[in-house]
């Protein structure tokens, strides 16, 4: 290529760049509405972050334009742990998260998220669409003036990453560990510390030894953490999250403030991206798994036989101590394992048994 015409090609590709930029900024400029999203999750991490970017992008696509929604990770505009109060106070009008981050405002909340041996991603989504649990999640933060939705599930989670192999119940004595919700109060029956942090933060605490194991999700996020090059076994399974559900919560004024068709917008576009979510983990967490096995020679473990028996029982026990809080916490309780009451006979002869019977060796 002639130097003349490769100047004037690399020109037009600046060109090129710059308008669409420009674009961008004058789709944000025109939206008539503009709302700031505020997320627990670090900007564009794989899966939690990108879900956040999804339902933004899906909210300013289906609103031909009208609506402009601007995502911003944790610590851009507040902490990872203020975005319910961020959301509650109009600071930002939606925000992306877990609602187990927020047990400090009502321990409650954390059945909207995920149950130790409780529910998995697609009974959650049963019980929170068609079992009334969207209904209970919406009557709780009702009095923050917040409107919570299923947001994105991240499916079956891992039990962590540990640097001593776990082979009996003493071994969880004086670990600690980060484990948010309802787990970690497992833990800490066990006679374990939990303790919570944003996932930014995971990496660098477990390498400095500030805590002694740590959980995050799957394979897909950690791998992306890096967390194999802190700790030496993963374990499975993933007990204390299995199908955690992730929230939206819209800031009420802000959602009645928008025309009903932008309102049918925000609501239906959580729940593509609740749908994706899961799609996207399901496709990426066994390759993920490969490479984290083959390349990064991580000695994967499963928690024995008698351990999870024993977590099985606190579990049990933080459950119901739990649903004796007070009558709502007893009536989300009541739902919660009514439905999952059901959905455990039903399984037992259709997903539980196909699977044994396809994947029989
Ligand atoms: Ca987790």
């Amino acid at each position: 290529m002639k130097r003349r015409e490769f100047i004037r090609k690399a020109g037009a590709g600046s060109l090129v760049v710059g308008a669409g930029l420009a674009g961008v900024r004058t789709a944000e400029a025109k939206a008539e509405i503009k709302w700031k999203m505020v997320t627990t999750w670090p900007r564009n991490f794989p899966g939690l972050g990108t879900g956040a970017n999804k339902l933004a992008k899906v909210i300013n696509e289906m609103s031909g334009g009208r609506m402009h929604v601007k995502v911003y990770g944790a610590k851009e505009l507040v902490p990872a742990f203020e975005v319910f109060d961020a959301v509650a106070r109009g600071t930002a009008e939606i925000g992306h998260g877990a609602a187990y981050y927020w047990k400090g405002k009502s321990e409650t909340a954390q059945f909207f998220s995920t149950v130790p041996f409780g529910m998995t991603a697609q009974e959650m989504n049963g019980w929170l669409y068609f079992g009334g649990g969207l209904e209970l999640w919406r009557e709780l933060y009702k009095p923050f003036g917040l409107i919570p939705a299923p947001g994105g599930n991240t499916g079956m989670q891992m039990g962590g990453w540990f640097n001593k192999e776990i082979k009996s119940v003493r071994d969880l004595k004086g670990l600690k560990m980060r484990i948010p919700g309802l787990g970690g109060e497992v833990l800490k029956r066990a006679g374990g510390t939990p303790v919570n942090l944003p996932g930014g933060e995971l990496f660098t605490s477990l390498q400095s030894g500030a805590i002694d194991a740590t959980e995050w999700v799957n394979p897909y996020n950690d791998l992306a953490f890096g967390l194999f090059k802190a700790a030496k076994y993963y374990y499975y399974p993933g007990f204390h999250e299995p199908g955690t559900t992730m929230e939206a919560i819209i800031n009420q004024k802000a959602f009645i403030a928008l025309p009903k068709d932008l309102q049918a917008i925000a609501l239906n576009a959580c729940k593509i991206a609740n749908q994706e979510m899961l799609a996207e983990y399901t496709a990426r967490n066994p390759a993920a798994l490969k490479t984290l096995v083959e390349k990064h020679k991580v000695d994967i473990r499963t928690y024995p036989g008698d351990v999870l028996e024993t977590l099985r029982k606190y579990s049990r026990e933080v459950v119901e101590e739990l649903a004796r809080k007070d009558a709502f916490a007893k009536k989300v309780h009541d739902s919660y394992m009514d439905f999952l009451e059901g959905s455990r006979e039903w399984g037992s002869i259709s997903d539980f048994a196909y699977l044994q019977a396809r994947d029989k060796a």
